[in-house]
């Protein structure tokens, strides 16, 4: 199909899978300009794209592409969203009882070369990953919300709000695509960027919460719930059969977990939380106002994202100790919302949430921004954070 490729990024996890397959299926790997494809992986922004040869595709479109010539009934469901993708398409795997790939750590393109091609593969996929999409269309597409987040890489929420569109542009009239109606950006979105697809909408009023409310804390969990039951659904499976198999469905961890009780005191570890919109979701899950722990590196947010996070702050927050990069920000906006304390380390905050709670309070770490001003990712911040816990 290619008979040559350059890959951008080629030392990075997708970057090295995609050179372990184009090797195995004889396709030659040589410089952009001289490529028939050149495939860039999701941490190249299009702003360091080479000058000279083909537009990059990303390695999600790539992959898309030699599937699609390997077995053209393979099915793809595509899941993308700020937040909640990890969660919704491991529910869905379970559901469905498929392999899981994509931004969730399973390059996509490890599939090409097998030699039994499941039915279906579900696939998280980032706005990096979309954006460099051109021809993409999973038979199932799922957008769970659209909040402010890597702004540094779009430039703005509408470019941000563009590359998600891509999961379902290039759909079909055969195809399906599951949305959260309650989320005005989505909806905006489907006004200006149309699809083939058939529409399936959800929302806290579809008929299903009810079913699924009690699993998991928080209704955002709920709504993940439906999103993925509307996909197993869609296939074929009875929604009473998908209710029930979601009963054995094990969380992921770092996303609101509780760690264990200290002298009456509950702490959750929320390590996942990336962005404010995340940490909204986290604080609003509890009855009671929460001790909130947050921090790390500084990402671009409008002042109009943290005026809006201040009126929860000053809903379900009782405290608020900040760590890392992002304190001075914090500071700046909070300072006279709420009670606010800053520390250098997470070690410090934990132990100064711990000295502010009284009994049957609850201390919730919901960082808000990335973990790489101080640690390796989100699982290494939040391994430590939960080490910390289970050491009290
Ligand atoms: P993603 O893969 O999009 O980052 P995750 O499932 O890993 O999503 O969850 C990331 C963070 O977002 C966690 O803090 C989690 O509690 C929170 N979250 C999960 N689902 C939702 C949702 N539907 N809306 C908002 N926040 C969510």
């Amino acid at each position: 199909m290619f008979k040559s490729v350059a890959i951008l990024g080629e030392l990075g996890v997708t970057g090295q899978a995609v050179t372990k397959v184009c090797k195995e299926l004889l396709i030659s790997i040589v410089s952009p300009d001289l490529a028939d494809v050149v495939v860039a992986s999701p941490g190249i922004p299009p702003s360091n794209y080479p000058k000279k040869g083909p537009l990059p595709i990303s390695e999600i479109e790539f992959s898309f592409l030699l599937l699609k010539s390997k077995k053209p009934s393979i099915k793809l469901i595509g899941v993308t969203g700020t937040n909640g993708k990890s969660t919704v398409t491991s529910m869905i795997g379970h559901l469905l009882g498929c392999p899981v790939a994509g931004n969730i750590g399973i390059p996509l393109i490890n599939f090409v070369l097998g030699s039994d091609l499941p039915e279906y593969i579900v696939v998280e996929l980032s706005s990096y990953q979309l954006e460099s999409c051109f021809s993409f269309c999973p038979d199932i597409s799922v957008v769970l919300n659209i909040t402010p987040d890597h702004l540094e890489r779009h430039g703005s929420m509408e470019s941000y709000a563009e590359a998600k569109a891509r999961v379902y542009k290039k759909q079909t009239g055969e195809q399906i695509l599951i949305y959260n109606d309650d989320d005005e950006r989505v909806r905006q979105l489907l006004g200006t960027v149309s699809t083939k697809a058939k529409l399936v909408p959800f929302s806290r009023k579809h008929k299903l919460i009810a079913k699924v409310a009690s699993f998991q804390l928080g209704i955002h969990n709920a709504l993940n719930a439906v999103a993925a039951l509307l996909v197993s659904d869609a296939v074929g499976r009875s929604v009473d059969y998908g209710v029930e198999k979601l009963k054995t469905f094990s969380a992921l961890p770092h996303r609101l977990e509780f760690i264990k009780q200290v002298n009456d005191i509950s702490i959750y570890n929320d390590s996942k939380s990336t962005n404010l919109d995340s940490t909204q979701i986290a604080i609003c899950s509890f009855k009671q106002s929460v001790r909130l722990i947050m921090g790390g590196k500084l990402k671009v947010y409008n002042d109009s994202d943290y005026f809006r996070f201040q009126s929860y702050l000053k809903r379900h927050v009782c405290s608020l100790v900040v760590f890392g990069e992002a304190s001075t920000t914090l500071v700046s906006h909070y300072n006279n919302v709420v009670l606010l304390r800053v520390v250098k380390t997470m070690k410090e905050a934990l132990d100064v949430s711990l000295k502010m709670s009284l009994a049957e309070d609850t201390i919730v770490f919901s960082p808000g921004y990335s973990s790489f001003d101080q640690f390796d990712n989100f699982e290494h911040r939040g391994t430590l954070f939960k080490e910390m816990v289970n050491a009290l």
